[in-house]
């Protein structure tokens, strides 16, 4: 990796997933750029974790669900920490209320599809972009972070958010096989039930109490066991696998 370059992208890199994400990579060697829309202290805790890692790190506000932001991000990172290796591609919302998707709102799901499908899309485009040697990068790996309900379907909660981890599911084989003779590996890690806030932003505090115990292995899992699995896929020791699909969610 060291002709790579260690810098990593983490979109949504300062809470949940992306914050677990951002500091097990800076365990492993990787410098990290942490995004986040809109929580300065979030993003900036992690950055000192990283600091504390013996890593460099710099919290990039943008909004992954409009173009020049995500652009931008990329611009920022590069000229903050230098040439990009990996990208996580982790922003993602479920939209509230959960509920039917027959008492859905059109605002709502165009704010999920958004960000979900049209930036986790651009975020693919712009690390396709730095990162293929035929485009003049040094090679890299993406890892795009699904869910579970892409195949679940989470009927009765979240049937709009289900669909945009398909799109994320779809666009991780059609990449990795574009880009496979480019140096650039892409993968996709689908969570389960993991504990973070994005149950309560959903207008579900206690979605986790209610369906840890339903999960096969007996409990809801964390961030960091998330985090393990994508910075493996990151990894040379990852150096033959692309366009894989990895669920991290206790049998779920
Ligand atoms: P989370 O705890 O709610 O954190 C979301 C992160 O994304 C925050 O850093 C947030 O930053 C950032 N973010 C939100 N909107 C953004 C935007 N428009 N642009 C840029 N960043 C934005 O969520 P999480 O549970 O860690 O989820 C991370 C990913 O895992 C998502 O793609 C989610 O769909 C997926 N996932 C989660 C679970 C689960 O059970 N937790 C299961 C399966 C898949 P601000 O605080 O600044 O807004």
């Amino acid at each position: 990796m060291s002709d790579r370059g260690r810098v990593l992208v983490v979109t949504g890199g300062s809470r949940g997933i992306g914050a677990a994400v951002a500091r097990r990579a800076a365990a492993e060697g990787w410098d990290v750029a942490v995004n986040y829309a809109r929580d300065k202290a979030a993003a900036d805790k992690v950055v000192a974790e990283v600091a504390a890692a013996g890593r460099r790190a710099a919290a990039i506000q943008g909004d992954m669900a409009i173009e020049r932001d995500v652009v931008a991000l990329f611009e920022t990172a590069a000229a903050l920490l230098g040439r990009i290796g990996g990208v996580v591609n982790n922003a993602g919302v479920v939209g509230s209320p959960a509920g039917r998707l027959d008492q859905a709102s059109a605002d709502m799901i165009a704010r999920v599809v958004d960000l979900n499908v049209t930036g986790a899309l651009l975020v693919a485009r712009e690390a396709a972009r730095r990162l293929s040697t035929a485009r003049g990068g040094a090679g890299g790996a993406i890892v795009n972070v699904s869910s579970i309900a892409a195949t679940l379907g989470a009927p009765g909660e979240y049937v709009w958010y289900a669909a945009t981890k398909g799109a994320v599911d779809s666009m991780t084989v059609g990449l990795s096989r574009e880009l496979a003779a480019e140096g650039v590996r892409v993968n996709a890690v689908s969570p389960g039930l993991i504990e973070t806030d994005i149950h309560a932003s959903g207008g579900q505090p206690d979605r986790l109490k209610r369906l840890g115990p339903s999960v096969p292995i007996g409990r809801a899992g964390t961030a960091e066991e998330v985090a393990e699995t994508v910075v493996w896929l990151l990894s040379d020791a990852a150096s033959y696998v692309t366009g894989a699909n990895v669920r991290v969610s206790g049998g779920r």
